[in-house]
């Protein structure tokens, strides 16, 4: 059998990996159209945040192993421009020229691409965006290179965040702008301000409520126009979001889900059963809503990988879903969400009652100071399911969320939440968790 991947990062090398490994005489190949293979886009902020570290420290394998000890035959430099399923056939350009490849099973993990602003000067030297690690790779290089003492990010979310924490431990001002005025619409109020002091503090400036017109070059550097406002800049960042890889499976035929992602079953198929989707590209179903979505997250695409081999190995799959569990730090701060906010939950007919409580990072009767750690927990009246939780605080409040994340996947209700056995000793908490005094206040309104 002959499996085809398009993609060598984390949904595209799982997939290949686990699959050579438990069916050695399938030939497996993945056409990657980068030179980079299976490294970790994640760590790509705290590396630029330290100049002298090589970015090709993010490669967790290299191509050499995948080829070397797992006989994957892989083709870097090859890009895929067309899906034929009629002949089940990929055709690609690679520096030889153009190449035509039949498949058996065909696994699309083209993953997601950048969203650049519809602004004239997106084109300027020193205006970069961050996905793929050759992105990484150029903007270490052109810190390097030149003198940027200023840079504007375009975009709040928490990929713009955790560049605003990087370029400022090279002593780089940084400006933020987006045309929204909340920080992190989908976060609570309260959690989200502890955030905007954080940025703050530590000397972000944040223009809220602005949007980026155009982007021009003079003779002091980047010149960024805003709705209320000019910054000057020697380097932008444009970090509005992501959008899935689709074309190709669009032109080939197949169905698209939300946001134009591939449209998946549960076992990662697409509407042609000889072709597989996975990770960023593809969409997934809402562990709460049970209804197609599209959130692109670094676990699930792995996960995704794995599946689609366990399916080609003629295991049955059926992924439940994704929650939209994430975590991540801007400077001193922890923030963690998983499942719905508030405002999703009430578009999708549910009707949320919410609570937000502040507690402690660690007992008071431990030495040292405690730092506060606010929750906010999101559960069904009707149902008193558990919609949702976030946090944001200090010292170890990040993974806390896992506890909301897995009662999610039981579909627990508030009430079984609140009789969960967490963990306590004082250097790690208060008796009663955050997410159990959240779930506790909650229990109080329905
Ligand atoms: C800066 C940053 C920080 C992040 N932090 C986190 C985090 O903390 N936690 C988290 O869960 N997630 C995080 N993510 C998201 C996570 O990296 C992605 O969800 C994950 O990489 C998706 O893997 P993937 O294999 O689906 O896609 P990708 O990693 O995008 O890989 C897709 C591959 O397909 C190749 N490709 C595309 N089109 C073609 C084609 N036509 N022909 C051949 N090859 C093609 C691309 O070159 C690429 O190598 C972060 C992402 C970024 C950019």
């Amino acid at each position: 059998m002959r499996l085809v991947i398009i993609g060598g990062d984390a949904a595209g090398m799982s997939a290949a990996s686990r699959f050579k490994r438990k069916s050695p005489d399938s030939e497996v190949i993945v056409l990657e159209q980068t030179h980079d293979v299976s490294y970790s886009a994640c760590g790509m902020p705290y590396n630029i945040a330290v100049p002298k570290r090589p970015i090709d420290d993010l490669v967790v394998r290299s191509a050499h192993v995948f080829e070397q000890k797992l006989h994957i035959d892989l083709r870097l430099g090859h890009k895929v421009i067309r899906i034929e399923p009629e002949g089940k056939n990929v055709i690609g350009q690679s520096a030889q020229g153009e190449f035509a490849l039949t498949y058996d099973k065909l696994l699309i993990a083209t993953g997601a691409s950048p969203i650049m602003p519809d602004i004239p000067g997106t084109d300027l030297p020193g205006v970069m965006a961050l996905k793929r690690l050759e992105h990484g790779r150029a903007i270490k290089e052109y810190l390097a290179e030149h003198t940027v003492d200023r840079a504007v990010i375009i975009g709040m979310g928490y990929i713009a965040l955790e560049m605003a924490e990087a370029l400022r431990a090279s002593g780089i001002q940084v400006a933020m702008v987006k045309p929204r005025p909340r920080l992190l619409p989908w976060m609570d109020h309260e959690l989200s301000s502890m955030i905007k002091t954080e940025l703050t503090d530590h000397g972000v400036e944040l223009y809220a409520g602005q949007s980026v017109q155009s982007l021009s070059a003079g003779p002091k550097g980047l010149q960024v126009q805003c709705s209320e406002t000019t910054l000057s800049a020697d380097f932008v960042l444009s970090a509005i979001g992501v959008k899935p890889n689709s074309e190709l499976a669009q032109e080939a035929g197949l169905d698209l889900g939300p946001n134009k992602a591939i449209a998946v079953d549960r076992s990662m198929r697409t509407s042609d059963p000889d072709i597989y989707a996975a990770g960023d590209c593809a969409d997934a179903f809402h562990l709460v809503t049970k209804e197609r979505t599209w959130i692109p997250l670094a676990l699930r695409a792995n996960r995704a990988g794995w599946a689609v081999a366990d399916h080609l190995l003629g295991h049955e799959v059926d992924i439940p879903g994704v929650a939209g569990t994430s975590v991540f730090k801007v400077f001193g701060l922890e923030v963690a969400t998983t499942g719905l906010s508030a405002k999703q939950s009430s578009e999708y007919g549910f009707d949320p009652r919410t609570a937000t409580i502040e507690s402690v990072n660690q007992a008071h009767s431990y030495q040292g100071k405690t730092e506060p750690i606010k929750a906010h927990m999101i559960v069904d009246a009707k149902s008193r399911r558990l919609l949702g939780a976030q946090m944001v605080g200090r010292g170890g409040t990040a993974l806390r969320i896992n506890a909301a994340a897995v009662a999610l996947s039981a579909a627990m209700q508030v009430d079984d939440f609140c009789q969960c056995d967490l963990a306590y000793a004082p250097p790690f908490g208060p008796v009663w968790d955050p997410l159990l005094t959240a779930a506790n206040q909650v229990l109080k309104k329905l």
